[in-house]
């Protein structure tokens, strides 16, 4: 992170629930144990690198963010309250299909305005090919 100009903040959450078969991104299986860990050390990075810059833009992304439980996510959400956010920020948060009500309405809460989510296919054989973990219902469902 430099120390000026910077307006935007993307953060990774690495983990995920079943791993797609197409997949370069940076990701691992959930665990728990390694979530705690890895949430604290992204505390002590931005304490050591952030210097107060106004953020306009704020991405959560992975990974699968939203497979973080509410006590992960309330201990994030502390994390991002480090930042000096623009009253204009756009928030994004990537998200599962699978992602329960109870989530969403506490990213809703907590300043989130932008909602990703991965549709790789609507067709049954190409999902189980890419080992995605959600159904076509499932896309009508959440969206
Ligand atoms: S859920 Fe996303 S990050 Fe995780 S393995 Fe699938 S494509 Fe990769």
């Amino acid at each position: 992170m430099e120390k000026e100009n910077v307006k935007s903040v993307y953060i990774h959450i690495p983990f995920c629930e079943q791993i797609c078969s197409y997949c370069d991104f940076c990701k691992m299986y959930y665990d728990k144990n390694i979530v705690n860990k890895y949430l604290y050390e992204l505390k002590k990075e931005i304490k050591k690198r952030y210097k107060n810059e106004l953020i306009e833009t704020l991405y959560i992304g992975g990974g699968t963010p939203s497979i973080l439980n509410i006590s992960e996510l309330k201990t994030l959400f502390s994390i991002i309250d480090m930042f000096n956010l623009s009253s204009n920020l756009e928030f994004t948060f990537e998200c599962n299909l699978n992602i329960t009500k109870e989530k969403l309405e506490f990213l809703y809460q907590n300043k989130v305005n932008r909602l990703s989510f991965g549709v790789q296919s609507f067709n049954k054989k190409i999902l189980k090919f890419l080992n995605r973990n959600h159904t076509k219902k499932d896309i009508f469902n959440t969206i």
